[in-house]
């Protein structure tokens, strides 16, 4: 009987991609972006992501978002804007299906960006179902994690070197 090959965790052509968006709209936050299946799974955070893993930032799971979105910079006509602050890879540790550790309230990954780099977890604190659910996000004790470390001090896009104020004017 042939034995079944081996499951290759390494990046494919096709690893998935995350983005975070620093934006500017009636309040600051970053939306951190888990490609999954095709779509953007999202989280709105007030905080942002960082490396500092003494940290436990708020993060209010929001709709899903179309692919096409990770690319987005620039300012929106009615206001606020957006830059690209990181990007990158990632991968699934700890579960067989990402959707399915979302759906269950808690997803461990490995980012592979250029500012956030190691293991992130995002873990649901509230209720379940419900619109804006919350959730926790935190980055582990690992040999990417740095005490202290403030994505606020980290302010320029990965793509074009701007900062929101800059996109703005
Ligand atoms: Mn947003």
């Amino acid at each position: 009987m042939a034995q079944p090959a081996p499951r290759d965790a390494s990046p494919r052509n096709t690893a998935p991609r995350f983005v975070i968006q620093r934006h500017r709209a009636r309040a600051l936050h970053y939306d951190f972006r888990l490609e999954i299946e095709g779509v953007l799974v999202s989280w709105a955070v007030p905080k942002g992501i960082t490396l500092d893993p003494s940290a436990r930032h708020l993060a209010v799971h929001v709709d899903d978002h179309a692919r096409e979105h990770a690319n987005f910079e620039g300012a929106f006509p009615g206001g606020g804007d957006v830059i690209v602050w990181d990007r990158g890879t990632w991968e699934l540790h700890g579960a067989e299906d990402a959707r399915g550790a979302v759906d269950a309230g808690e997803i461990h990954v490995e980012l592979h960006g250029e500012k956030v780099r190691g293991r992130v977890v995002l873990i649901r604190t509230g209720e379940p179902g419900v619109p804006r659910e919350r959730w926790l996000v935190l980055h582990k004790r690992d040999d990417h994690a740095i005490d202290g470390w403030d994505p606020e001090e980290h302010p320029r896009s990965v793509v074009s070197g701007l900062t929101n104020d800059e996109i703005a004017s």
